[in-house]
C-alpha cells in the first residue's frame, strides 16, 4: 500500500469499514511510513477528542418548567389589596415627575433658542459678507453655468 492509498482510507480504517488483510497493510504501512504515521495520529486524535465531546444539554424537564413558569407569570394576579393603589400612587408621582421635568425643559430650551436668534441676527451682517465673497467668481466670469450658454 501507498501513501495516498493509505491517506485516503483514514475514514474507513477509523470506522474499522476495511477488511482484514486491508486493514493489517494499512497498519504496516502507517508502521512503517513517518509521514503517514504523522498524519494519522493527527487524523484520529481530532476525531476521537470530537468523541469525547460531550454536548451542554438542559436538565431533564427544562422544557416542562420554563413553560409552566411563563404560563404561571401571564396568568398571576397581583398579589394584596394595596397593589392597585400603589400602582396609582406611582403613577401619580411620575406624572408629577415628568411634568416638572418637562416644565424645566421647556424653561431651558425657551431660553436657548432667545440666544441663539440673538446671536445669529448679531451675526447677520457677517453672513451677507460671506455671501458676497462666495459669489466673486461670477464676476470674473468663471461660472460654467455662464460659459455654457455663451457657447
Ligand atoms: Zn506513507
Amino acid at each position: 500500500m501507498n501513501c495516498k492509498e493509505t491517506q485516503a482510507n483514514f475514514d474507513e480504517r477509523l470506522d474499522s469499514r476495511l477488511d482484514v488483510a486491508y486493514s493489517a497493510a494499512f497498519d504496516a504501512h502507517v508502521a512503517d511510513c513517518p509521514t503517514c504515521a504523522a498524519q494519522w495520529r493527527a487524523y484520529a486524535g481530532v476525531w476521537s477528542a470530537v468523541a469525547r465531546h460531550v454536548a451542554t444539554e438542559p436538565s431533564t424537564g427544562f422544557a416542562e418548567r420554563t413553560l409552566r413558569r411563563l404560563d404561571e407569570t401571564l396568568t398571576e394576579k397581583p398579589r394584596g389589596w394595596l397593589a392597585p393603589l400603589w400602582r396609582w400612587a406611582l403613577a401619580g408621582s411620575l406624572i408629577v415627575t415628568l411634568s416638572g421635568a418637562g416644565w424645566l425643559g421647556w424653561q431651558r430650551t425657551h431660553h436657548t433658542n432667545m440666544q441663539v436668534e440673538a446671536y445669529i441676527t448679531a451675526q447677520q451682517d457677517r453672513l451677507e459678507d460671506f455671501d458676497v465673497v462666495a459669489s466673486l467668481h461670477l464676476l470674473n466670469g468663471n461660472n460654467p453655468h455662464e460659459k455654457a450658454n455663451v457657447n
